[in-house]
């Protein structure tokens, strides 16, 4: 099961969006956070409350890979 062409986010060094790859905001992984999230791409927003450990993106920048997103910390 290790081997799919479609693995999204699998890898911390890939950085294939035209952004600047991991948000700063998804590696303070010992913090709850409350992180928002645009997508300039399409105008999509959203808020995300992540908690320690959690590192993974937003699910619409993790499906789009080529949808430019942008997150900011507002707590
Ligand atoms: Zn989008």
């Amino acid at each position: 099961m290790s081997k799919t062409s479609n693995v999204v986010g699998a890898a911390d060094n890939v950085d294939k969006r035209g952004s600047t790859g991991r948000p700063p905001v998804l590696d303070a992984v010992d913090e709850h956070r409350i992180v928002e999230v645009t997508c300039l791409t399409c105008g999509l927003e959203d808020q995300l409350m992540l908690e320690p450990g959690r590192t993974r993106p937003w699910e619409h920048d993790a499906s789009n890979a080529s949808h430019v997103v942008e997150y900011w910390r507002s707590d």
